[in-house]
């Protein structure tokens, strides 16, 4: 076991969480009782002395592709799916406020009124004074998602790593909420998952982590606790690499 007081393995990290993992059980929005457990958990990762950039979806409110399958202009419908993202940035903004924990959001459209705009060298000096920051937005063009969002903003940080929190606590061969003999892989390359197209994250954003040597790491962001076991090196989840 590894000492739980012992220094963190992380300097700076970058949280991916999608729109969906502020639902809770819903179907739609926010749910407040979810939104408060992941501040928490964040909270107890700053408290450790990591510094922890945020990249927050929008999926919960609406998706670009959803709008343009219903006959809307991708693009327009796209930036919808950004401005979805800065509602759930500032909500997430008050949840850890409300805790104590300072935060910055940082928008990649310009809202002035709202967020700050982005600017990466003022978001490393939020994150070197140990302020939470929240990139909202996702990369300011249409076409991406949130996670190539994640992969990016991970990049211009240095972050040393990009933790993905999903639903289950890793990637699988199949859905092991639907398969039961489904197997959960420890580790696999960014090829591995490209190659045989696993779907954990699109592949703009595994290429540029790829290129970047950015270590993904993917846990249950639901699993009380999980976060900062992970950031340990403890509990479940898959790391993907390159392979030494
Ligand atoms: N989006 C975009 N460019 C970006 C990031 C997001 O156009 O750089 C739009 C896109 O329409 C997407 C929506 O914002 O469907 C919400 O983001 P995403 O689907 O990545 O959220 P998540 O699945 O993580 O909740």
């Amino acid at each position: 076991m590894a000492d739980t007081n012992s220094k963190p393995r992380y300097r700076r990290i970058l949280l991916k969480l999608s729109g969906e993992a502020l639902m809770g059980e819903g179907k739609y929005g926010i749910n407040s009782a979810t939104l408060t457990r992941i501040a928490s958990e964040v909270k107890e990762i700053v408290a450790s002395g990591v510094q922890v950039a945020i990249v927050i979806g929008g999926g919960n409110i609406f998706r670009g592709v959803a709008g343009a399958t219903e006959g809307m202009d991708r693009a327009s419908a796209d930036y919808m799916g950004m401005l979805a993202t800065v509602i759930n940035g500032l909500a997430l903004q008050d949840a850890l406020e409300k805790q104590g924990v300072f935060t910055r959001v940082q928008s990649a459209i310009k809202m002035e009124q709202i967020a700050e705009p982005y600017i990466r060298r003022r978001a490393v000096r939020h994150l070197e004074k140990g302020r939470v920051v929240i990139f909202a937005g996702g990369t300011g063009n249409p076409y991406f998602t949130t996670d190539t969002a994640a992969a990016l903003r991970a990049a211009e940080m240095h972050c040393d790593a990009l933790f993905k929190g999903t639903q289950v606590d890793g990637v699988y061969s199949a859905d092991p909420r639907k398969v039961a003999d489904a197997r959960r892989y420890e580790q696999l390359t960014y090829l591995d998952v490209l190659a045989n197209d696993l779907g954990v994250m699109d592949a703009a954003a595994i290429s540029l982590a790829r290129e970047n040597g950015l270590p993904i790491v993917i846990f249950n962001i639901h699993a009380p606790g999980a976060f900062a076991a992970v950031i340990r090196g403890e509990g479940r989840f898959t790391r993907i690499i390159e392979p030494q």
